[in-house]
Parts: structure tokens; sequence; C-alpha cells
């Protein structure tokens, strides 16, 4: 037993059933290669085992690395290090087998571990991780409710979230203040067509104004009010009433007046 530590999000679940149901969902193949976030002391790990081609897991402490070491030994690769670290396109280099993602993830980093997953979802299936219940909803919501922001945005641009059941505190040891559930990430293959990077940068100014107009938003990024009035896109509207596609939609319109402004400048240094 390990005694947990807060600053690592250490709650670990101590409820087979919990970690079986975990399981049960995955579907696993025996050609799958799996990875675990946060592996522990190997409540899941035990039911992963066995049960694919690979197994691999990734844990910073390293209290829980000697201990996976002892009990679980050659059945799971460790990767003794921080999660946000960990290139993905290299662990699965020599398969052609996208990964499945698999772990009850520290709730400290949650959103870091979703964004880095996003950045590797060329290499990932799908992941299936207990996160807390509030961000869970983040992660599906709709347009035009509380929940919807930046996460439910990015995830449905990346992937299609589905929130598979609700876990209570009771659950982990020591129980976390927060109720929990395990989602599920299918990752897209394809993802819209657009500027991601500014993608990003609409979302996150906009949001960052949540109550304000996407003009306001849209104005710390520096672009001058006339040329907004140039965008064929409603401005007076608020973020949390457009869609996923509305975002993309808002972002191709701005690339495409930025390409036009770089042309303009091409033109200009052309004539000079
Ligand atoms: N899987 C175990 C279970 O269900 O009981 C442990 C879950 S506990 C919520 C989170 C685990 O993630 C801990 O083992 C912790 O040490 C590990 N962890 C915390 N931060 C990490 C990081 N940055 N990278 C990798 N593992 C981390």
């Amino acid at each position: 037993m390990i005694t947990p530590k807060k600053s690592l999000g250490q709650n670990f679940l101590r409820d087979d059933n919990v970690a079986r149901k975990i399981v049960q969902h995955l579907h696993l193949n025996p050609a799958d290669i799996v990875l675990e976030i946060g592996p522990g002391s190997g409540m899941l790990t035990k039911y992963l085992v066995g049960k694919c081609r690979r197994l691999i897991g990734v844990e910073i402490d390293q209290r829980a690395v000697d201990l996976l070491r002892e009990t679980v030994g050659e059945d799971m690769e460790i990767l003794a290090q921080d999660i946000r670290t960990v290139n993905l396109r290299e662990v699965g280099r020599e398969s052609a087998t996208p990964l499945r993602v698999v772990g009850n993830i520290p709730y400290y980093i949650t959103s870091e571990i979703l964004f880095w997953l996003f950045e590797h979802r060329e290499v990932v299936q799908d992941a299936t991780l207990m996160m807390q219940i509030e961000v869970a909803r983040r992660l599906n919501a709709k347009p035009r409710t509380k929940e919807y922001g930046i996460l439910s945005v990015a995830s449905q641009f990346y992937a299609e979230p589905r929130l598979l059941f609700k876990v209570s505190p009771n659950s982990f040891f020591p129980p976390p203040e927060v109720e929990s559930a395990v989602v599920n990430l299918v990752f897209k293959k394809t993802v819209p067509d657009c500027d991601r990077e500014l993608f990003h940068i609409v979302v996150r100014s906009t949001f960052g104004k949540r109550r304000k107009t996407l003009r306001n938003g849209l104005k710390y990024l520096g672009i001058e009010e006339a040329k907004l009035d140039k965008l064929h896109f409603d401005l007076s509207r608020r973020p949390e009433e457009l869609s996923v596609q509305d975002f993309v939609t808002l972002t191709q319109e701005l690339s495409s007046w930025r390409i036009a402004v770089e042309d303009d400048r091409s033109l200009e240094s052309k004539r000079d």
C-alpha cells in the first residue's frame, strides 16, 4: 500500500466493481496496445493484464513504479515519467495500431492531459478516463449551456466524447471532494479543415470574454474594428451560442482575411 500524496492527485480506486466496469467498457481486442495513465498501485492494471498485445503504464511516482515492477512484472512496460512529457508517436512507432488510452487520471492536470491527447490524436484510437464529473459534463456540453466552453469545443472538434457512468467518492481512498465520471473519447480520423492554431486562439480569446460578444473577444486579438466589419459572420453573437462548426467557419473567415492581408503585403512589397 502506498500512502497517497495529494500533490500527485492520488485518490486510489478501491472498488473492484468500478475497475472491472471500466475495463469491460473498453471491449479490448487481443491485438490492442493499451497505455494506462497513472497506474498507481495497479487497481485498474490487474484487470488489463493479459487482455491486450502490449500494456504500457506511465507513472510519475517512483514508489508506485517499484510496486508495479514487483506485482505486475513483465506484463506491463513501465515508463517512469510525467505523462505530459511522453511522445505517443514514439511509443506506438513500431506498430500501425493506434493506441487505446485508459486511466483514473490525476485530476489536477485533467485539461493538460486532454490537450496532450488532442495533440497525439492521430496515434490514439480512443481514451477512457476517470475525471471529476463537472469536467466530464463539459466535454460533451452543447451550446447555450453553462457547461459549454473551451474544453467542449476542443473535445468535440477532435473527438466524440461520451459520459459512460458516474462514480461516487466512496469508491476511492482517500475519497475526493467531488463526484467522478468515466468518459470515453473516440478520436476523429479527420477533423474540419481550418488553421488549427488560429482555431484555438479564436476559441480561447472569445471564451476568455464569455459574457461579451465575439466582436469584443476578437478585438483582443489585435484585429481592427474596420477589418472585423468585413467578415461575413455575425459578431454580435456570444461564444456560448456558437456550435463547433460555427467556430470552424469563423476561423476560416479570419484566416482567409489573414491570407488576403498577406497578399496585400506581398503586392505592396512588389510595388516598392
Ligand atoms: N490508477 C490508480 C488507481 O486507479 O487507483 C491510481 C489513480 S490516481 C487518481 C492517479 C495516478 O497518477 C497516481 O498513481 C499518480 O502517482 C499518477 N500521476 C500523478 N501525476 C502524474 C503525472 N504527471 N504523470 C504520470 N502519472 C501521474
